[in-house]
């Protein structure tokens, strides 16, 4: 089975300058060859004149199945309607071009098995399984006086967090996560935005907890990404050997360094931080966490070029809550804005490839990796904001098939 792409000015992923009039032509589920010219060629052929081609996108910090009203009644919403709004977003993702994504918690193995039977149109998923917290901790939701805690906890669907306190408690949750399907581990190790009783500049979980998480997670030829806003939080990760920072807010240089030096890198989260002040009540959060996200998205931009200066690796994930996630590529957007397109359409797919230890397998237009390509009507480096429209991304190939096509 063959397909050819050609016409199109390609953008591999590498921050290579574009190509002109590129012929990449696909073999099964992979890319067979690229040229600067077009050949005679067996098979399905593509006309991308006028488009811009691009690997697929990653976003590597998603939240596909949190549709439910974390803090609410966790009876409000039955498991069909769960699973059906999670598919749904699975379908809008997918449609916007991006062909993987890295859910930061949430899903586990259960929704992977069911985009693999082709019934659910989506994203090649990579779970983490519920983010490992600590006892009111970020992820702790209901309110400090309940008497029993009770949240979504559905196997093979959704599960937010999972409250661990001491290492053994850690190394329990990490194994039980694996065993349902997750490929890296995911823990809160500062406060957060949507919290309700703690502190951004709160440090959460001990290096001694995150360290069973991390050996865990090496065990199975993996790692753990950690969710931080502040210094002390990513220097604690760091020590425990954690190798990913969500969020990175108040990054300040010597942190930086030292992330730099660990080979750690930072997954900025902006479409979320721009979309959590207008966006709070439809994704069922408190209005608590207006105040909390004030100047969050001006920090995070200092901390990526702060980042960027120390020569950190620097990725890219939209962070996205909520029913009708149709805004994954505003991180794209929000990104060239102070890394530059080029730049931007690099963290989002090879720089992420590699965060998720996937290089050799996507993250650009080479030779021998899956063919997951899109193209787009324009040119997103003069139009970033492009990237935020799913009606331009024209046409979305994940690993050798087409799945969104409106040539
Ligand atoms: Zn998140």
């Amino acid at each position: 089975m063959t397909l050819t792409l050609t016409g199109g000015r390609l953008i591999d992923g590498t921050g290579a300058d574009p190509v002109e009039r590129a012929t990449i032509a696909l073999e099964g589920d992979r890319i067979a060859a690229i040229s600067g010219s077009a050949k005679n060629r067996d098979g399905d052929i593509i006309d991308c004149a006028g488009l811009t081609v691009l690997p697929g996108l990653i976003d590597a910090h998603a939240h596909l199945g949190l549709v439910f009203d974390f803090g609410g009644d966790p009876g409000a919403m039955s498991p069909a309607e769960i699973a059906a709004q999670t598919f749904r977003n699975c379908e809008l993702c997918l449609d916007a071009g991006f062909t993987t994504v890295r859910d930061m918690c949430g899903v586990d193995g259960g929704l992977v098995r069911a985009l693999a039977s082709g019934l659910v149109r989506g994203p090649r998923v990579y779970p983490s399984g519920p983010a490992i917290v600590q006892t009111g901790g970020h992820g702790h939701i209901n309110g400090p006086f309940c008497f029993d805690d009770h949240y979504v906890a559905i196997p093979g669907l959704v599960q937010l967090t999972a409250i661990c306190d001491g290492a053994d408690q850690v190394r329990r949750q990490a194994r039980l996560n694996f065993r349902r399907g997750a490929t890296q581990l995911k823990a809160f190790i500062s406060g957060g935005v949507v919290s309700t009783t703690d502190r951004l500049e709160d440090t959460q979980l001990t290096v001694e907890e995150l360290r069973a998480a991390v050996l865990e997670a090496r065990a199975r030829e993996t790692y753990v990404a950690g969710h931080a806003h502040n210094n002390q939080a990513i220097r604690n990760g760091l020590e425990a050997g954690l190798e990913c920072f969500e969020h990175g807010t108040m990054l300040d240089e010597a942190t930086a360094a030292a992330m730099a030096r660990a080979n750690a890198a930072l997954d900025p989260t902006l479409a979320v931080t721009q979309l959590l002040a207008q966006n709070w009540k439809e994704w069922k959060l408190p209005e608590s966490v207006v105040p909390r996200i004030a100047g969050c998205e001006r920090m995070m931009e200092e901390a990526m070029r702060i980042a960027r200066a120390a020569g950190v690796l620097i990725g890219s994930g939209s962070d996205l809550l909520g029913t009708e996630q149709n805004r994954r590529g505003l991180e794209l957007t929000l990104q060239a804005r102070v890394l530059g397109a080029m730049e931007a359409i690099v963290c989002a797919t090879s720089s992420n490839a590699r965060i998720m230890h996937q290089e050799k397998l996507f993250g650009s237009i080479e030779a021998g990796k899956l063919a997951d390509i899109i193209a787009i009507n324009g040119d997103p480096l003069a139009q970033p904001e492009l990237f935020d429209d799913p009606s331009r991304v024209v046409l979305v190939i994940q690993g050798g098939k087409t799945v969104k096509n409106l040539l």
